[in-house]
């Protein structure tokens, strides 16, 4: 064969990366399930550059050159493993699986070992940046082994978007399971920052009073400094936008009811496994959760509490700086939570994951990119085992700048009755993190009373036990 990739599963994702293949100068095999989809690519975008349509497994992997690269772009799941047992057969050794679907990593790690035991490189690739970047170039983090991305490294840095320095957003993160798990972390961190810019638009709108146009603007205006991001601008792209069959703010015609599908939660459930306190996306997956509970918020016309009293102008430009602080502050929280998430992981695995090239693939191509993406590189760059990103010098500085005007903007949300769990969490995680004596203490107290779990003492090495049923003397636990 003479195709330097190939990619089954042709649906927007697999389309657009064939596509995004082939323009950048790839002879690319395409397949199929449903074999119409492979010839409609050809008849509709064959000029872009040179494909190799297959009708049948076989001929699929007799198109391809040696060591096969196949590049797997089907629904997550059953499907991927009915996709893995039709082509492994075919395969050699030597050759390479490349899943680009959004697996589960426990998944990936599972398919990994079998298939290396069958001398089949298979690499598990997390891509974010939907159909757009799939096809004009995304955000890209590759696991498995080394020597595959010996094989398929140089392609994916010529599919991948670009940084503002020029560099590829794409690099090796480590064995079977790193990429799709830090794509994982990835998505749950979009789904942070994209509760934090709803909160913000809340507080906005409720107590500043601001219209969506106005709010559109506020935005506008925070994306040409420190916020400069995909969300924040596309935030303001809906906010500004009005429904033709209304003439009514989009924001107000859309039932505010929101969705997942599912890569937030698995985020939030793998960090109770490994022990991360990741409470700002946790908040964020209860918060979409909550808002589809219709049968719950029956009661909101009937639960009492404050109404927001409107400000004066004056005053509502000042509170629209505050907020801007508190989305700030609220947001190096979530990324401090996601970041100790992938370390966490990567020392359960032994990943031995770069933080800081993580941050660097980020800038540009997925959903999160940011111009705060490449501060964080550069704490870790300066610091590579850096313990948490809130013990950067310049990280703490910034937060402890913002933090009156965070704290006053949850306050004036608690008075007012504007939920804020996620500005709120990611406060109380700070708060945490600054106590000198937490109430564990109590709470190792109470698990010692009913149920004999023993405590440590701040004076003496060892374990202890009160007798608290007894004459409460001390005995080793
Ligand atoms: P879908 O997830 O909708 O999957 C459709 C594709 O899967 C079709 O090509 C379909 O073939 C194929 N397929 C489904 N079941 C089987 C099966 N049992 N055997 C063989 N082929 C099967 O496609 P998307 O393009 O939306 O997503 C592809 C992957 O990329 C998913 O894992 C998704 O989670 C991930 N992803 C998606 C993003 C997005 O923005 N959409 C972003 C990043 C990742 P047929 O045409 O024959 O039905």
């Amino acid at each position: 064969g003479t195709a330097q990739i190939g990619v089954t599963g042709l649906a927007v994702m697999g389309r657009n990366l064939a596509r995004n293949f082939a323009r950048n100068g790839f002879t690319v095999a395409l397949h199929n399930r449903t074999a119409s989809k492979t010839h409609a690519l050809v008849d509709e975008f064959g000029e872009e550059g040179v494909f190799v349509p297959a009708d049948s497994a076989e001929e699929f992997v007799a198109a391809l050159e040696r060591p096969r690269r196949l590049v797997i772009m089907v629904k997550a799941g059953d499907a991927t493993d009915a996709v893995i047992q039709e082509f492994a057969p075919l395969l050699e050794e030597g050759d390479v699986i490349i899943d680009g679907g959004n697996a589960h990593f426990a998944d990936t790690r599972r398919r990994e070992k079998e298939l290396r035991e069958r001398g089949i490189h298979f690499v598990g690739v997390g891509i974010s940046g939907g159909e757009e970047g799939a096809l004009h170039g995304p955000s890209i983090m590759p696991g498995g082994s080394k020597e595959s991305y010996e094989s398929l490294g140089p392609l994916l840095e010529r599919i991948a978007a670009k940084a503002p320095d020029d560099t590829p957003t794409v690099a090796h993160i480590g064995p079977d399971g790193a990429g799709h798990f830090v794509k994982m972390v990835h998505n749950g961190i979009e789904y942070a920052d994209m509760q934090l810019i709803a909160e913000a638009y809340h507080l906005l709108r409720a107590v500043a009073g601001y219209s969506p146009e106005k709010i559109a603007e506020t935005f506008r205006t925070w994306n040409t400094g420190r916020l400069d991001s995909y969300l924040i601008e596309i935030t303001a792209e809906v906010l500004a936008h009005r429904d033709a069959a209304t003439g009514k703010p989009f924001v107000d015609v859309v039932v505010d009811q929101a969705e997942q599908k599912g890569t937030g939660r698995w985020t939030v459930q793998i960090a109770l496994d490994l022990g991360v306190p990741v409470s700002g996306i946790a908040e964020a997956v209860f918060a979409r959760s909550l808002s589809g509970h219709a049968a719950l918020r029956d009661v909101s016309q009937t639960l009492p509490g404050p109404t927001a009293t409107a400000l004066s102008e004056d005053e509502a430009a000042r509170f629209a700086d505050r907020v801007e602080q508190a989305l700030y502050a609220s947001k190096i929280v979530s990324y401090t939570q996601g970041f100790h998430q992938i370390q966490a992981g990567s020392e359960e695995y032994g990943w031995n994951i770069d933080l800081g090239s993580v941050a660097a693939i980020w800038r540009a191509g997925c959903i999160i990119r940011a111009a705060f993406l490449d501060r964080i590189r550069g704490a870790y760059d300066a610091q590579r085992d850096l313990p948490s990103l809130l013990a950067d010098k310049q990280f703490a500085e910034e937060i402890g700048a913002a933090q009156d005007d965070w704290r006053e903007v949850i306050a004036t949300a608690v008075r007012q009755g504007v939920p804020t769990p996620g500005f709120a969490a990611a406060l109380s995680y700070y708060d945490a993190l600054r106590a000198e004596r937490l109430p564990a203490a109590l709470t190792q107290g109470q698990r010692d009373f009913f149920g004999a779990h023993t405590y440590r003492r701040t004076d003496r090495e060892g374990s202890f036990h009160t007798l608290w049923g007894g004459d409460r003397s001390e005995v080793s636990g």
